[in-house]
């Protein structure tokens, strides 16, 4: 086998006051993931939180690298998926955290996707009152998002994310070649929220992944093109630029919710299960988005259409029927959006769009209006 070809890393900048830190973008970067830990706190022990699918593929990796600059890492290992953002695994997270002595001053390393990056984060915020942590993203989504904005979460038996803190990490160090091994549908599920930065405010960048989606999806393995790290950099500049101006969430990071109300509602139906994962229900929520702005006269319909061929090229779903399994009816899907936490006593705000890369926040959607959508695509199944 050949060495993964490194690129020269990109650093990202998060500027949140005395909570800024970089994420640092790279093919290869892990190796130096010991070398900028020793950089940022001489001699912190690390406490390592993964999961048992990037155990296999990189915690060797990992431990390497802290081997080398001669970091005392301890670890724990959680089963992967959703089922882990518990309270019963968050408790076992905290109480290994302190059974391995890491103090304030040490820190905590989140190995994996969001889930990891969620758990390991809020075990951090929690364990003494708050541990700083160092998130190595492993899926694209995490890289693109879950990096940017300190949101960390368990779910709760009322719902998703119900229990959490912000907590930004001092660092993010996302190595590209990790992606590799990431299970394809994963990868495509996570390009669902790199497509929503152009989307929602950056039509040239838009324009360019309808150029090279092909060789962001490749990696430049063979190639060493760099498209990957690039549509990863513009993805977090644009959630940090817009993290920064509205760091808890009041006016425009609502931004980022661009096809997450329709999203949302699509995933709760299907269980938040393999159904359907979360980048799929956001690709089909955005393709909706850009049917109901053109249907209430925002863009033209053959602009929608642009926005939408491209999520249907790359693979992802675009229609009701191209979620496998029964959905509920109109109704059923207006309650669980509802039940959405963005939701404000009742009054529809949806992210609707001008064009492609003019996304705004729309606060009085009429919910007739949005029902009777929503038939109608639930018909055409
Ligand atoms: P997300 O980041 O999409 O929220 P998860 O944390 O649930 O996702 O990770 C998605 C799945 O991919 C999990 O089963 C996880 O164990 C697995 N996984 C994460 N990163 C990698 C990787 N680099 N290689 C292989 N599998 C991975
Ligand atoms: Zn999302």
């Amino acid at each position: 086998m050949t060495a993964p070809l490194r690129t020269d890393p990109t650093t990202v900048p998060v500027a949140l006051g005395e909570r800024s830190y970089d994420i640092v973008i790279g093919r290869g970067l892990i190796a130096s993931l010991g070398p900028r830990i020793e950089a940022l706190r001489p001699r912190a022990r690390v406490f390592i939180v993964t999961d048992t699918n990037i155990e296999l593929n990189h915690l060797d990796a990992v431990e390497e690298t802290l081997a080398e600059s001669a970091i005392a890492a301890s670890q724990l290992i959680v089963p992967p998926g959703e089922g882990t953002k518990s309270f019963r695994v968050f408790e076992r997270v905290c109480e290994a955290i302190i059974a391995a002595r890491i103090e304030r001053g040490d820190l905590v390393v989140a190995l994996g996707g969001g889930v990891i990056g969620d758990l390991a984060g809020f075990a951090a915020s929690a364990v003494r009152r708050g541990i700083d942590y160092v998130q190595v993203p492993t899926t694209l989504l995490a890289q693109v998002d879950s990096s940017v904005g300190g949101k960390t979460a368990i779910n709760s038996a009322h719902g998703k994310n119900l229990i959490g803190a912000f907590h930004q990490p001092m660092l993010v160090v996302a190595d590209t070649a990790l992606l590799d091994t990431l299970p394809p549908r994963e990868f495509r599920a996570g390009y669902a929220e790199v497509a929503k930065y152009g989307l929602l405010g950056d039509a040239a960048f838009f324009s360019w992944l309808e150029a090279n989606w092909r060789e962001v999806f490749a990696g430049g393995k063979a190639s060493g093109s760099g498209a990957r790290e690039h549509a990863i950099a513009v993805s977090c500049r644009a959630k940090a630029a817009i993290v920064a101006r509205d760091e808890r969430e009041t006016g425009d990071r609502a931004l980022l919710n661009l096809g997450h109300t329709f999203g949302h509602a699509l995933e709760a139906a299907c269980g938040f299960s393999d159904r359907l994962l979360h980048g799929e229900a956001v690709a089909a929520g955005m393709a909706l988005a850009f049917e109901f702005s053109a249907r209430l006269g925002l863009l033209s319909p053959a602009e929608a259409e642009r926005a939408i061929r491209h999520l249907a090229e790359v693979g992802l779903p675009t229609r009701p029927k191209d979620i496998a399994g029964g959905l509920p009816d109109a109704d059923a899907l207006m309650a669980l959006m509802a039940q959405d936490k963005k939701v404000k006593r009742g009054a529809l705000t949806f992210i609707l769009v001008r064009g492609i890369g003019a996304a705004f926040v729309e606060r009085g959607v009429d919910a007739v209006q949005v029902r009777g959508f929503l038939s109608e695509k639930l018909a055409e199944r």
